[in-house]
């Protein structure tokens, strides 16, 4: 069985760590031009190297800013041409409860998690419009469906993904775009280590207990992008076997 990986162009986003790195590795081995962001260029390097991308593979990017998704994204069309999909993924997670008034992560969060994702949009809808074809898969969450105490603005922006996802999905079908919302439950990644709380911190502990590999995030991925033309994956929600929430 083909999957129809080979050569798709893809961008990805939040690639130096986990899902982001796992989703390069797995799209990598199956023939993908992948053009990867993230802020740590040493790391994309390593990474770059590894799976033999060459230079022009990496771009120094944070999200948070709307010019450096665009060069991010324009890169990708100048050394190949095309993009045929851009997983806007980078996010992070500093959950805490609202009466800590933990205000700057609040705004970190709103600006990368729901921001950084709307700028992937922006910078590569107007290419896929041109070409009649592309893909576009935000990361979500299972906080992008349930809410819990210590997660309300994390779960806000998770939500936010959906949303926008939605009507995206519902305005792009003209143009013979695809759209795909991945919510992972607990994956194996650094995104704990984003959380500052240590009550939160503890809580979070318990339920990445049953943390699963990164695959599992790339497997998703390959499982959205290898479907004939015409099938449209909008929605995939995974969590460990074991995960209750
Ligand atoms: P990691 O912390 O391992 O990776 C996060 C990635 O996002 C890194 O590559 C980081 O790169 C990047 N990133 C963070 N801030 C910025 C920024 N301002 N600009 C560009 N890149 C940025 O966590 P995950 O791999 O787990 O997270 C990936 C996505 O998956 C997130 O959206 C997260 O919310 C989501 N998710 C993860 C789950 C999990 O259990 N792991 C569960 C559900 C959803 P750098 O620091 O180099 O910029």
């Amino acid at each position: 069985m083909t999957l129809g990986i080979e050569n798709k162009v893809v961008v990805i986003t939040g690639a130096s760590s986990g899902l982001g790195e796992a989703a390069a590795r797995l799209l990598a081995k199956n023939g993908a031009k992948l053009v990867l962001g993230a802020r740590r260029i040493d790391r994309l390097q390593a990474l770059a190297k590894e799976l033999s991308l060459g230079p022009d593979a990496v771009v120094q990017t944070d999200v948070t800013v709307r010019d450096q998704v665009k060069r991010l994204v324009d890169r990708a069309v100048q050394s190949h041409g095309r993009i045929d999909v851009i997983i806007n993924n980078a996010g992070l997670m500093p959950s805490s409860r609202l009466e800590r008034l933990h205000v700057d992560e609040w705004d970190r969060m709103i600006d990368v998690n729901i921001k950084g994702v709307l700028y992937g949009v922006a910078a590569a809808l107007p290419h896929m419009i041109a070409q009649k074809s592309g893909h576009i898969i935000n990361v979500s969450s299972v906080a992008g469906h349930k809410v819990g105490p210590g997660g309300a603005v994390y779960a806000a922006t998770k939500h936010a993904v959906r949303a926008l996802s939605e009507g995206l999905r519902q305005e792009v079908k003209p143009y013979n775009i695809r759209t795909t919302i991945i919510s992972p439950g607990a994956v194996a990644t650094e995104l704990t280590h984003t959380v500052t709380d240590p009550v939160v911190a503890e809580g979070m502990r318990k339920t990445y207990e049953n943390a699963i590999p990164a695959d599992s995030f790339a497997r998703a991925v390959v499982f959205a992008m290898s479907q004939p033309e015409n099938v449209d994956i909008n929605e995939i929600l995974f969590r460990p076997t074991a995960q209750v929430y």
